[in-house]
């Protein structure tokens, strides 16, 4: 979840990988959501603008890191541990309570292993090992252990995160079975084939290089595991189509600059990347009206009394953050957003 700092200004000149440059190996399309400049360029013969794509990836994931050291603790407090969507039922006009909002962010964890296939003992028994891609701050790797008993290992860029995931296991006495570290998902350091199961949630829709962190997901997933991407897409392109409508893209690149994004990419993408290391049973689905009740309860945590003083507390950014949630309403509601769940099995 990204919860509620602007980035910094030195970020707007990032240079973001348009959804249009999906998938090809030859050639990058950098955009600055801020300058709306494009730029082509081959990447087998310009050094320089490897160069320039290497910066800019080092400095979204410092971005990256900095914010989720800045905003986890503010998070915590107000939402727990999980810092993902909530799973409801559509057209739930409930105003639920905060107990409500939690169960909503289990039943996600809930709902994606269904939909993976992980639905009776015999599949739960065969998890030993789970990985948990972009951990924040461990609630999903704690959840994962204690359900299945499994070994978890989690990875995010924030040194804080990382930290306050060990203490909350130790806490719960549950160091023995889960651990965190600071690594990248996009170079991860395990060996190939460890993991029965590969999760991420809500970490995709950082990573600037949707085929690599696809293709390190699958590297690191055993024979016959699973693999779960929750995450947020943009809406698929009809037939034809090259590129979003410029206004959809316009509400993308807002976000982007505030919740330290790289370019969007659809589920159809996804899909598209999976097929292409011929993975088995892959699935996907768009979630996005079983989480639209959770923004707005976000924004109204942010309206307490509580939460106002601890916005106030954390600065302008984070005021200019909690500002661009609105437009995480909107973008789901004209259907340029989508809560995807993509999910498969590596081959035996
Ligand atoms: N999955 C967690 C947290 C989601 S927030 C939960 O559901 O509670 C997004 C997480 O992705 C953060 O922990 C962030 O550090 C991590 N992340 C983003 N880019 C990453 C990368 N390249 N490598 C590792 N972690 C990354």
């Amino acid at each position: 979840m990204k919860a509620t700092l602007a980035a910094p200004s030195s970020l707007t000149s990032l240079p973001f990988r348009t959804n249009a440059s999906f998938g090809s190996k030859s050639s990058l399309i950098f955009r600055s959501p801020s300058s709306s400049v494009s730029m082509t360029t081959t990447t087998a013969r310009g050094n320089v603008a490897v160069a320039a794509a290497a910066t800019s990836t080092e400095a979204l994931r410092k971005g990256i890191a900095e914010f989720y050291n800045e905003t986890s603790g503010l998070w915590e407090d107000i939402w727990g541990d999980h810092m993902h969507h909530g799973f409801y039922d559509p057209d739930s006009s409930v105003q639920l309570s905060d107990s409500g909002h939690r169960e909503a962010q289990i039943r996600m964890i809930e709902e994606s292993l269904r939909f993976a296939g992980v639905t009776d003992e015999e599949e739960e028994k065969k998890i030993k090992k789970v990985v948990d891609v972009g951990c924040g701050i461990g609630g999903s790797s704690r959840y994962l252990a204690s359900k299945f008993g499994a070994e978890c290992i989690g990875i995010t860029l924030s040194p804080v995160q990382a930290k306050r995931a060990n203490d909350l296991a130790a806490a719960q006495s549950l160091s023995h079975k889960v651990s965190f570290q600071v690594a990248d998902a996009l170079d991860q350091p395990f060996e190939d084939g460890k993991f029965d199961l590969v999760w991420s949630m809500e970490s995709g829709e950082h990573m600037p290089d949707k085929a690599k962190f696809v293709k390190e997901l699958v590297r690191v997933a055993a024979p016959g595991g699973r693999i779960i991407i929750v995450t947020w897409c943009h809406r698929n392109l009809s037939t034809g189509e090259k590129a979003l409508q410029p206004w959809e893209q316009n509400i993308l690149d807002k976000i982007c600059k505030t919740f330290y994004l790289p370019a969007w990419c659809s589920t159809d993408d996804y899909v598209k990347l999976l097929q292409s290391h011929s993975l088995q049973d892959i699935k996907c689905a768009d979630w996005s009206e079983n989480v639209a009740p959770f923004w707005p309860a976000v924004i109204r945590t942010a309206l307490t009394w509580n939460g106002l003083v601890s916005l106030l507390r954390s600065g302008m950014k984070s005021i200019k953050g909690a500002l661009t949630m609105p437009l995480m309403i909107e973008g789901y509601k004209k259907g340029v957003i989508k809560f995807g769940i993509i999910t498969c099995q590596k081959p035996l």
